[in-house]
Formats: C-alpha cells, structure tokens, sequence
C-alpha cells in the first residue's frame, strides 16, 4: 500500500467513527446512514484507494467528470452518483452510469429524466435538490417548489424518486447550519404525509466535511463528503 493510500484509509475509518458518534448522539443507528466519497478534487489512484478502503459509492459533480472517471475505473464495482447539476443534453449519457441523481433542481430535468430512462427501459432513483439555504449561488428547489412537484410525480413512472438532497449556508455559521439540516427534514416529513401513493421520501442526503455530524444528528441518511477523505 502506498503512503497515499494509507492515509485515505484512516481518513475513512475516522470519518466513519466520527459519523458513528454522531449518529449514537441523535439515537441512530450508524448503519442508517451512507457514506459518499466526492471525488471530483481527486484523480484515478485516490479513487482506486477509497474504493479498498471500502467505500465503493462516488459522487461526482460535474456529469463529463463522472462518465471519464467512470470509463477509466469500469473494472471498480463502484455505485456512482452525480451530485451537480444536470443539463438535460446530458442525461441520456449519464443515466445508464449512476446508481441515483441526487441533484434534480427543475421538473424540466425531472421531465427528461423519467423520458430518456423510460427510452433506455429502467427507472432512475432521484433526489430532489433543495436550496434550503435561499443563497443564490446555490442550485436547487425552492423550498416552496417541492410539494407542488412532488403531487406530479405520477405523471413521471420511470423516476423513483427516494428523497431530499440539500447544502447548508455558506455564511451564518453552526446554528444556521442546523437550522438549514432540520428545515430539510420538516420540508420531507410534511411533504410526505401528501405524497402520492408508493413514493418514500426516506432518504435526506445532507452533510459534507464541514458540517456532516450535524447533518446526520438532524437525520441526514447519506453523507457526501470529499476533502475529509481526501486530505
Ligand atoms: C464538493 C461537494 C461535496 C463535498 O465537499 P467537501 O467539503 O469536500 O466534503 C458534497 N456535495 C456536493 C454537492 C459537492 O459539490
């Protein structure tokens, strides 16, 4: 094993000791919660090495990045996910690669999703990206855009959309922060009680280095976390 690699390997038994406390403080279990390696700051050896040291589920965000990565790593039994925007010229290239979009910002991309995997005969598991933060360089639902969506989600059958995807604040600091993780999980719990029949909203993918325990103690379910690993 390479210096590199051994790093990487503690880098992810800490992070999941540190999601593990986190998840006891808020009465969870740890294995509730998914741990996504972002690897869009790193290159093929660094991935190569998360995925031995375990975590096989990638997020990328940039949808050109995804599919070179994805090509150049095929022999990995790597579940991918893209976690950036997504123009609609470019869904029917990444949808046969991923395992879910969790960044479905527009019933435009949500439309041309459900249409191409319909084309390709599959259905794409999604997220609803929120921009819970309000801050406008973020992507994303408004929040006050999601419900509506959600009550037209049987007009798309061949999206299985699975729950909630969200940044916290750049600016405010840890209370603003928690304020944002809590804010993402009423919007889910309400908007579930109305949801059309066989959607579950359960997963809220929430968290990144800097603010993933918080996240998980306010019921983030996957983590999607990137510099932590890769420092
Ligand atoms: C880059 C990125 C992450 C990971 O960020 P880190 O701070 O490096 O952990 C998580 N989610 C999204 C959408 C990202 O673009």
């Amino acid at each position: 094993m390479t210096d590199a690699a051994r790093r990487i390997a503690e880098n992810v038994a800490r992070v999941r000791g540190r999601i593990a406390e986190a998840a006891a403080r808020a009465g969870r279990r740890p294995e509730a919660v998914q741990l996504i390696a972002v690897t869009k700051y790193v290159g093929l050896d660094e991935m190569r090495a998360v995925v031995a040291a375990g975590c096989a589920a990638l997020g990328e965000n940039r949808p050109q990045e995804l599919e070179r990565k994805a090509a150049s790593l095929h022999d990995l039994p790597i579940q991918w996910h893209l976690i950036g925007h997504l123009q609609r010229n470019k869904v029917r290239r990444v949808l046969p690669l991923v395992a879910m979009i969790q960044s479905v910002d527009s019933p435009r991309v949500l439309e041309a999703v459900d249409r191409i995997a319909g084309e390709l005969g599959r259905r794409a598991p999604v997220l609803l990206e929120v921009n819970v933060s309000g801050e406008s360089q973020k992507t994303g639902l408004d929040p006050q855009d999601v419900e509506p969506l959600v009550e037209t989600l049987e007009r798309f059958p061949h999206v299985e959309p699975r729950g909630l995807m969200a940044m916290s604040s750049i600016e405010g600091g840890s209370d603003r922060v928690r304020a944002d993780f809590a804010a993402v999980r009423e919007l889910r719990d309400r908007i579930q009680k109305n949801c059309p029949d066989g959607v579950n909203l359960a997963e809220l993918s929430m968290g990144m280095s800097g603010d993933f325990e918080v996240a998980v103690e306010e019921g983030a379910t996957i983590v999607r976390i990137g510099s932590a690993l890769f420092e």
